[in-house]
This record gives C-alpha cells, structure tokens and sequence, in this order.
C-alpha cells in the first residue's frame, strides 16, 4: 500500500504505520488547543519525544495561549529523529457547517509555510482531525493532497512530503486519490 509519486520536483509518498519513527525535518503533531498533549498521535508523540517537547509547549502556551484551531506553532522534536515538531490544531467535525473544510485547509497552509521558513527538506503529516475529531476520513484526505499540491506548485524548499497513514482506510485513500492525481 506504501505508494510514492513525483509531483512539481517533490516525493510525495504515502506509509501506514506510524509517525514517531519518521526521520524528516519536521513531523506534524494533530494537537489541541491546549498545546498540552491528549490521545492519538499527540500521545504517541509526547512519548516517543520525551519531555522536552512539553517543556516548549508550555512555553509557548505561557507566551501567546495555546494554539487556535487552524494555526499551527513549532517546537524541538525531543528524542524523535526529526528537527523540529509542528503542532497544528484540526478542527472537530461538527457536521460540516462550522468551517470545518476551511479550517483543515488552513491547517495544512500554516504548517507548510512554517515549513518553508525553518528550511525544512522534508515532512511528515498525519491525518489530521480524522481520529478523535472525527473529521470523514475521504474529505480529509482531499483537503490535505489539494493543499500539499498548491504549496509545492508555488514554493519550493521541500523535497520529500509522507502522509503517514496510521490505519489502513486512511492508507488505501491517500494511495488512491495520489494515483489519480498524477494520471
Ligand atoms: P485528531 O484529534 O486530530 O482527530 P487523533 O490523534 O485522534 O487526532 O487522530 C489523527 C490521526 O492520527 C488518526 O487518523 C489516527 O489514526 C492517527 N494516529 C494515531 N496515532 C498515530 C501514530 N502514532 N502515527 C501516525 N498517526 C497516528
């Protein structure tokens, strides 16, 4: 299922498994509002990091108040094999007319763009909003694949850009809709 395409210069490549043994720049943290860590892939991260990423989250918390849904902030990524971690705030799907789609979409363009500015090469995305926030799975993964593709058509500085599928829907999704993307 692990599949990767070439688009604008830049790997694009879809892995099921899981985000805390990515060796990229950056890996992307689905967190809370709060910045203080909860379930899912913010746990698995917290762990597999270590402390030191609690530590700058507080910190950031302390300065500016957590993190708004759509923003995105940057921390050390602790013991994980990657520079820094990107926390971005999914929205909760709420049915679909509170800005949902907007607000994902904006999470993928803040996260890009502090990217560019931290001269990231490469990046790990998890499927943002679609575990406890319940975001459908195929909406999201149009959202993601849709805004990954106009960032790399305008910015360059990425070569290597993984959505990391935790489960194997979210795995055959990407795969497919990348596929159809290229032909
Ligand atoms: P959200 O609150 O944004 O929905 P979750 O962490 O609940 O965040 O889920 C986001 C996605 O991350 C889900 O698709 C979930 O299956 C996935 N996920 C959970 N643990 C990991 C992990 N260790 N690596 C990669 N993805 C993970």
């Amino acid at each position: 299922m692990d599949i990767s395409i070439e688009l604008f210069n830049v790997l694009i490549r879809v892995l099921q498994g899981d985000i805390t043994r990515c060796k990229t720049d950056i890996i992307v943290n689905a967190a809370n509002t709060s910045l203080l860590g909860g379930g899912g892939v913010d746990g698995a991260i917290h762990r597999a990091g270590g402390p030191a990423i609690l530590e700058d989250c507080i910190r950031i918390r302390n300065k500016q108040g957590g993190c708004p849904v759509g923003g995105a902030v940057y921390t050390t990524a602790g013991k994980l094999d990657a520079q820094y971690v990107v926390h971005t705030v999914g929205p909760v799907w709420n049915g679909g007319n509170h800005h949902e789609e907007e607000l994902l979409a904006t999470c993928y363009r803040h996260t890009l763009q502090l990217a560019l500015e931290l001269n990231a090469r490469s990046i790990a995305f998890p499927n943002i909003s679609t575990g406890i926030y319940r975001f459908p799975k195929e909406k999201a993964a149009e959202i993601a694949i849709q805004e990954v593709t106009r960032f790399i058509q305008k910015h360059t500085g990425l070569n290597e850009i993984i959505f990391v599928c935790f489960d194997i829907e979210n795995a055959q999704l990407y795969s497919r809709k990348l596929q159809s993307s290229k032909d």
